[in-house]
């Protein structure tokens, strides 16, 4: 089983989270475009860095290096592809709010259980922070300044991150010429969606499960993932109560399991989060 942060993706979601998030009673107050930006954003890489892990298993991708890193890797990337022709300064907001929650997890007061472990799958905070903010910014360093600006990322790492970005987007290239489904080849196995009941803690958790399920995005990712794929066997998407802010992929039966708990945390974070394009937190 891979969990991401264990408090901490593909694409996904845009509408589901905004009709997710427009649920009056979700918030103790309205919500500003630009958290809604951010919880949209981090729930997507989310998904796509869970999806990484599943077509690591499922197509039995080489990775060297730490799985974790793949995924995270590949999730970004995966954002970069799905969004080809959109890839303008709204594009690149979004993928800095995936960074800056990575600062936010790593400069938030939290107690020691919380604490990602040296020894741990996972990079640190601090090191997610810094990697996805050097793969944007290498994705094009000519035009994006305003991404060192705003994460403070040192220039002894930006220089080579163009090289960085390069490398990832070729690996994923790299397996997806080899792996995609032939046209001609019927979809032997898909991804189906299960929605299990909201906690019961969760105030609006009804709400937001209606709200989810009504949205169609989670099939949506699903029947991506199944039809660009010759996935060998069924897998399953569910969001769930989990007791913590979590997500995961459980190899034991292909499940990506997304949890209500982490979208509130996401939500909760996003008070935090730096509001203007190109402009860093005081
Ligand atoms: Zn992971």
């Amino acid at each position: 089983m891979h969990t991401l942060s264990e408090t901490a993706p593909w694409r996904v979601c845009l509408a589901m989270l905004l009709a997710l998030l427009a649920a009056p009673a979700m918030a103790e107050s309205a919500l500003t475009d630009a958290q809604l930006r951010f919880v949209t954003a981090n729930a997507e890489f989310t998904l796509f860095h869970e999806m990484g892990h599943l077509l690591i298993a499922e197509l039995q991708l080489p990775v060297l290096g730490r799985e974790e890193d793949a995924a995270d890797q590949l999730g970004l990337i995966g954002l970069f592809l799905r969004n080809n022709r959109t890839r303008d300064h709204a594009f690149y907001r979004k993928l800095v709010d995936i960074a800056e929650y990575w600062r936010l997890e790593w400069q938030r007061p939290k107690p020691a259980y919380e604490e990602v472990q040296p020894w741990d799958s996972h990079a640190l905070d601090a090191q997610r922070f810094y990697n996805i903010a050097c793969l944007i910014y290498g994705s094009d360093p000519d035009n994006l300044d305003w991404v060192l600006q705003t994460t403070g990322l040192p220039a002894e790492r930006a220089l080579y991150c163009d090289q960085e970005f390069a490398q990832a987007r070729h690996a994923v290239e790299w397996f997806e010429a080899r792996l995609r489904r032939p046209a001609s080849r019927p979809v032997r196995h898909r991804i189906s969606v299960q929605y299990d009941p909201p906690p019961a803690h969760l105030v609006n958790g009804q709400d937001m499960l209606r709200r989810v399920r009504e949205s169609g995005e989670l099939e949506t990712v699903a029947k991506l993932a199944s039809e660009m794929f010759d996935l060998p066997r069924d897998g399953l998407l569910r969001l769930s109560g989990c007791g913590s802010p979590d997500s995961w992929y459980d190899s034991r039966n292909a499940e990506v399991v997304l949890c209500y708990e982490r979208l509130e945390h996401f939500l909760l974070l996003s008070r935090d989060a730096p509001t203007e394009a190109g402009q860093p937190r005081p």
